[in-house]
């Protein structure tokens, strides 16, 4: 069969609701998704025995357009598994509500950089004529419909993939859970691990949770109680019916709701958090847990842009397999590095020019901004004194690029949305700025690469990591951000860009600082010293892109979490 290759070795099985494998496959939303990609893609290249799952999400996150007023409109993100994956012939079921709901799956195949051996992806799909017309949809919409929607994917996701894994004959060593939405395959890793009847002594001792924490390994992203899932035992039970020994539950998942970090945190030998302060972060949210820290990277190829790839070929061959190379790359000439840069520049300013009909100056620093567009991340910070803004402008030009989509149901993003387009009619005299709609991997690639300075201003301890600032590294773009998630360990002041504020300082000022940064050093620097704002790109390429790529992230699981 088609997974055969695939079965012969004992692998890892990575579970996660969301993976960004390519631009054309709409199973993601953010950055959990591309991290989960990267980390596959790396996997890969690395030729390690990985296998990814994932919901099919035929019907993707969301498209995005904007209207005149600024306001997002959404529709459905449809992509079509048989253009892109083979259908699996294996065919399991879960029980939800008391039916059976069938599930099967779709593989798809991630190269890496040796032809020689892919890795697997499963794509678990429920849209099958053997369901009601409600289950078929069950695989449909990424983070769509209510809770009692989201335990169903969940169903499907974590218990249904160990089925799906097992009915495929995979033999899986351990299971990698990328945040708690597959937390439920503990449980049924649990029901597969019981003690023989005569080894019983009590009731609570039935099943063998020792076997299920050493097989399961657990990475958190979300450094608050708020956010995470979480099912009252009523629509649990009403769910899943009596799956498991309700009072073992309890004591596993909480005695008030099932919560699923708890849950993953109980039945999970190795945790970790994504970055050392989102470990510490989390550590105080969960004493008592030996929380690890293994920081996060961005897979080298998919995130350095054609000219800069050229220009490491020529520099540091090798580096697409070790990116520690990279340290070298403060030895490429200086005017190499900027014809690099000028080419995705130029490029960024004429894909700016085609999808919103504004015209950008390639004399002028743009500053980018593209992520999810929700509260915590703060886009609209920089119009928090606009006649200041236009002073700094008047006396150190530049430019803006935003994108970012909002969470249908999340009004406060939409209303980031909404401001920062009415800014740039108010402003149009003033500061050139673009919002380019329907933010995806590709024009995350084009917007990381082609702009001077990366913008990031995340309301702390709340960017668990971020990552788009470590693609920005791969381009020799410097960060200018809130010293919050990987910036703490990226950050060396003036060498590989610059810090707002500092690690203690008010929120509130934090807008600030950013103005007393732009106007005092980052504006000046580039405008009048050339030399110095050279220096500093290839400091962000030699410092931070050796370290913060998914090939050391990937060696650190496979070497800490995956191999004892
Ligand atoms: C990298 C990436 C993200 C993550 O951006 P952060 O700044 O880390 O939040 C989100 N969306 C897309 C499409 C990306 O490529």
């Amino acid at each position: 069969m088609v997974h055969d290759e695939f079965i012969y070795e004992d692998c890892i099985a990575y579970f996660s609701m969301e993976i960004g494998l390519q631009n054309e496959i709409h199973t993601y939303s953010g950055g959990l998704g591309i991290l989960a990609g990267d980390m596959l893609r790396s996997a890969a290249e690395l030729e390690l025995p990985l296998v990814g799952i994932t919901l099919v999400s035929r019907a993707g996150y969301l498209y995005q357009e904007i209207g005149d007023q600024g306001q997002q409109m959404e529709h459905e993100d449809y992509w079509k598994p048989e253009d892109w994956s083979q259908s699996l012939e294996a065919k399991i079921a879960v029980t939800i509500e008391s039916r059976k709901v069938w599930v099967k799956g779709w593989l798809y195949l991630m190269e890496g950089l040796f032809e020689n051996r892919k890795l697997p992806v499963i794509l678990l799909d429920t849209d099958l004529d053997d369901n009601n017309d409600e289950d078929r949809k069950i695989t449909h919409y990424l983070y769509g419909g209510d809770n009692t929607y989201r335990l169903k994917q969940e169903i499907v996701l974590g218990i249904g993939g160990v089925r799906m894994l097992r009915a495929l004959g995979f033999n899986v060593r351990k299971y990698h859970l990328n945040e708690g939405h597959s937390a439920l395959l503990t449980l049924e890793l649990l029901r597969d691990h019981i003690y023989p009847e005569d080894e019983i002594k009590w009731e609570k001792m039935r099943y063998d949770i020792p076997a299920v924490r050493d097989l399961c390994v657990f990475t958190a992203h979300t450094p608050e109680k708020a956010g995470q899932d979480e099912f009252s035992y009523e629509l649990f039970q009403k769910t899943l019916g009596d799956f498991i020994d309700m009072e073992i539950l309890k004591s596993l998942a909480g005695e008030d709701s099932v919560n699923m970090t708890q849950l993953a945190l109980n039945l999970s030998e190795y945790v970790n958090g994504v970055a050392k302060s989102h470990a510490e972060t989390s550590r105080e949210l969960y004493p008592g847990y030996h929380i690890r820290s293994v920081t996060n990277g961005v897979h080298p190829c998919t995130w350095t842009h054609e000219s800069f790839a050229e220009l490491y070929d020529k520099y540091m061959k090798g580096w697409r397999h070790e990116p520690e190379l990279l340290v070298r790359a403060d030895q490429i000439p200086d005017e190499a590095i900027w014809e690099a840069h000028m080419d995705s520049k130029k490029e960024l300013i004429s894909i700016v020019k085609k999808m919103v009909k504004v015209d950008m100056d390639k004399n002028i620093p743009i500053l980018g901004f593209a992520r999810r567009m929700t509260s915590y991340k703060r886009a609209d910070i920089i119009f928090s004194d606009i006649d200041r803004l236009k002073s700094i402008a008047d006396e150190w030009p530049f430019q803006l690029v935003f994108a970012g989509k909002a969470h249908p149901k999340d009004d406060e993003g939409k209303g980031i949305i909404k401001t920062i387009h009415n800014y740039i009619d108010d402003l149009s005299s003033d500061i050139r700025i673009a919002y380019l709609p329907n933010y995806n991997m590709d024009m995350a690639l084009s917007i990381v690469s082609g702009v001077d300075i990366w913008l990031n201003t995340p309301l702390p301890p709340r960017e668990a990591s971020g990552t788009s600032g470590m693609k920005a590294a791969f381009n020799g773009v410097p960060n200018l951000s809130i010293l919050d998630g990987w910036w703490i360990e990226g950050c060396i002041e003036g060498v590989t860009g610059w810090a707002i504020g500092d690690e203690d300082s008010d929120p509130d000022n934090d807008y600030e600082s950013l103005y007393r940064k732009l106007e005092q050093t980052v504006l000046p620097m580039y405008h009048n010293d050339r030399a110095s704002w050279i220096s500093v790109m290839k400091g962000i390429i030699s410092k931070n892109a050796p370290f913060f790529n998914s090939h050391r992230m990937m060696r650190r699981y496979g070497i800490e979490a995956y191999l004892f």
